[in-house]
């Protein structure tokens, strides 16, 4: 019964034509013909024939994209379905003419096409348009992957299911349960109660970014698990949107939460808490057989509530340190003719591999893996790069790519200054876009061994699943692309069909999706009268729109708009008199979301600074950030402010012109947590002829101990060009209070003097 869909595809006739497809993933074929279908609230669709779940998931998925509803009507249906058989594996195709076919191959394609459907619907005015068209699609890949690690953060099961659903609109079919870490395990075990009683939960996690000195922990305490119960419901959740969970137990490195509970199952025994500091410990699970039977009951465990065809158990990261120094280690070694530790993982992960495969399972796990040798039957996720991939696809396994440069999630999508903290790194949209599964090393023959992609979502510094949501969101839908696509649409044709239908669809979502891509990048520059920006050119379109809005402090305000064009520079001038605001709302082009910066243009704007003292290198963004007109915000970023570590602070600036100047503004940071508190004492002198001379000393009273960012306003009344500024911050942190004794940091932005 090929026959269905080849007649359909014989009916395309010359009236059609290639265009680019709203649907995301782009389809294999989609092609245009002249006219539209149109419908009011409600579409008549007849459902016989499909199986419960699909029905169900179709009726939710009209809500979701449109809010339209499905009404059934075997006499005069506009949709009816039909099933196709003998094709390429989750074949699906739509055909648009007076009504709707849809033919569907597995119930997971019916889910696929329903999907593109409603992808395919216009809103306007009236109701809806369907222009008429044919599309015919399948996936590229088996292995369309998205991972969450809810270790480091955990995530309810309301968000792990927002999570699957958000997959599920982009054609993903594998969901990566990171479930188990140094940090936290999230797993009811019922043979092992202390793994979520003692190693669910943690007394301490770590403030900032760890590479920010010094480190500060947050001393509440943080975990939570899923019961089996729970786990239970969100495998056949996720089962009723087509995708498989792939649970994860890490071992036998990122073991630190299961050795808090059982310190037996280490190599020295030793008690130690779950940890609270990211990165990779010493503390693995001992190779001896004590050991292994406790994670293969654990596994017994897990089998039950997963039921797919792969479990992943880690195997990344784990230091040799404790193998080398123990007894039962090394005896293992010397029985096994192991020639080094690299080995004894090995040894150890092939007793786990050989334990699932009885169990009629497979077992996948980091290319770290590979090292010593590998069981024939264990898959391979490449993540150090795409050469773990290469090297074991040549040994004849299966493998995964999830390479860090295109698949990790954890990095930043933006260069903005408003781009939340990430772990480092930069992956663009379009590095995403650009990824493929199958690196050009790997012969025809070699090809089928990659199953597909996956990226990794870590959570060391994603806290809360709006954060979640602005990682994954739209880096998940380019590589959607990637994975789906027999041919990927060029990026600029993707981006397009992102920009004017998909981002309409994730707002009605309330997705918090990242604006970065769309956001125009902004260069700034001191110039003559003030600063100056540009907007860098980006491909969409090169209509740059800025409307400024200007408010001056006696209340008056004025808007323009002004029309940029690539590379032209406009320059805001430093207020005559008083302090003026400078609204600016940067667009290119009509669906672009805008930039938005308030410019405080007094009459310091883009005056050179001395920096007498140099600022800490990990908190400088350059000479102008004080002077920039944007005032540092909230919660702070090392790029907005600069900090300082010393207890005193000397600059001077050069105010272009001898006028006379009314008084000066400072603002100031306060995090207690982070060790950074208001100054002590501001000393503010006129330069004449090279000689200081004080006209203001001014101990700092007001600061209260409530707000985190303060002014303090400084008056001057003095005719000057050149003035120097000195801060005194206080000589130690008091007691009681993180980092007592230390030096206080001090951090600025911004200076404002007025005229
Ligand atoms: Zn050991």
């Amino acid at each position: 019964m090929k026959s269905n869909f080849l007649l359909s595809l014989l009916l395309l006739t010359q009236e059609y034509f290639a265009q680019i497809s709203p649907i995301l993933p782009a389809p294999v074929t989609y092609k245009e013909m002249d006219g539209s279908l149109y419908f009011t609230e409600s579409l008549d669709i007849d459902f016989s024939g499909l199986p419960v779940n699909l029905k169900d998931q179709m009726i939710e998925l009209a809500t979701v994209y449109h809010d339209i509803k499905l009404s059934i009507d075997l006499n005069k249906p506009r949709v009816r379905f039909k099933k196709l058989v003998n094709v390429i594996k989750d074949s699906y195709s739509i055909n648009i003419s007076d009504e709707v076919i849809i033919s569907y191959s597995s119930e997971a394609s019916g889910y696929y096409a329903f999907n593109s459907f409603m992808q395919l619907i216009e809103k306007d005015s009236v109701g809806f348009a369907l222009k008429k068209c044919f599309v015919k699609d399948y996936p590229k890949f088996s292995w369309r992957g998205l991972h969450l690690d809810v270790s480091r953060h955990f995530f309810t099961v309301d968000e792990v299911k927002r999570y699957i659903d958000l997959m599920s609109f982009y054609k993903f079919n594998t969901f990566h349960w990171h479930l188990t870490d140094d940090q936290g395990w999230r797993i009811e075990i019922k043979s092992f109660p202390k793994l979520t009683q003692i190693g669910a939960w943690r007394d301490s996690t770590l403030n900032n970014h760890y590479s920010t000195k010094p480190r500060t922990f947050n001393k509440e305490r943080y975990g939570g698990y899923y019961t089996q119960e729970q786990i239970k419901e969100v495998v056949s959740y996720a089962n009723s949107k087509y995708i498989t969970i792939v649970p994860e137990i890490e071992m036998p490195g990122h073991s630190r939460a299961a050795l808090a509970a059982y310190p037996e199952y280490s190599c020295n025994s030793i008690q130690q808490g779950v940890e609270g500091f990211w990165g990779v410990f010493d503390d693995i699970f001992c190779s001896k057989d004590e050991t292994i039977v406790f994670l293969q009951k654990v596994l017994d465990e897990v089998l039950v509530l997963f039921p797919g065809e792969y479990i992943h158990i880690g195997g990344d990261e784990a230091p040799k340190t404790r193998w080398k120094k123990c007894e039962k280690c090394q005896n293992l070694m010397k029985e096994n003719n192991l020639k080094d530790e690299h080995q004894l993982q090995s040894y150890f992960i092939q007793r786990m591999d050989k334990y699932l495969t009885e169990k009629g399972r497979k077992l996948i796990g980091w290319d770290e893996i590979l090292e010593g040798g590998l069981s024939t039957n264990a898959a391979v996720m490449s993540w150090r790069g795409f050469e773990g991939g290469v090297e074991a696809a040549n040994l004849g396994h299966l493998v995964v790519m999830s390479p860090g440069s295109h698949c990790y999630f954890d990095h930043y999508q933006g260069k903005g200054k408003d781009e939340p903290l990430a772990i480092g790194g930069y992956t663009s949209l379009e590095k995403v876009y650009d990824f493929n599964p199958v690196p050009s090393q790997l012969n025809k023959q070699q090809e089928p061994y990659i199953l597909g992609g996956q990226a990794n979502v870590w959570t060391e510094y994603i806290a809360d699943f709006k954060k979640v949501e602005y990682m994954v969101y739209p880096r998940a839908i380019a590589l959607s692309q990637a994975l789906w696509c027999l041919e990927k649409p060029s990026f600029k044709d993707f981006q397009k069909v992102l920009i004017d239908r998909h981002i309409r669809f994730l707002q009605k979502n309330n997705v918090n999706f990242s604006k970065s891509f769309i956001s125009p990048e902004i260069e700034w520059k001191n110039s003559k009268k003030g600063i100056k920006f540009k907007v860098l050119p980006i491909d969409l379109t090169s209509k740059i729109q800025v409307n400024l809005n200007e408010e001056n402090l006696d209340g008056k305000s004025q808007q323009k708009e002004i029309q940029l064009i690539e590379n032209q520079w406009l320059e805001i001038n430093r207020a005559k008199k008083g302090n003026s605001i400078r609204n600016l709302s940067i667009k290119t082009g009509e669906n672009s979301i805008p930039s938005n910066f308030s410019i405080h243009a007094s009459a310091s704007l883009g005056v050179p600074i001395k920096f007498i003292t140099k600022p800490s290198p990990s908190y400088n963004s350059g000479d102008l950030t004080l002077v920039d007109g944007q005032r540092g915000a909230l919660p702070w970023r090392g790029n907005e402010w600069i900090g300082f570590d010393t207890t005193e602070i000397e600059l001077e600036i050069d105010l272009s012109k001898k006028d006379n100047y009314k008084y000066i503004n400072l603002s100031f940071l306060k995090d207690d947590h982070a060790w950074i508190h208001f100054p002590q004492d501001i000393e503010i002198s006129i330069v004449e002829k090279g000689k200081r001379k004080i006209i203001e000393s001014k101990p700092v009273i007001s600061f209260s101990s409530g707000g985190q960012v303060q002014q303090v306003k400084i008056e001057l009344k003095k005719s000057t060009r050149f003035m120097h500024i000195r801060i005194k911050s206080l000589l130690e942190i008091p007691n009681g209070l993180p980092g007592s004794g230390h030096v206080p940091w001090t951090f600025i932005d911004e200076i404002e003097v007025v005229r």
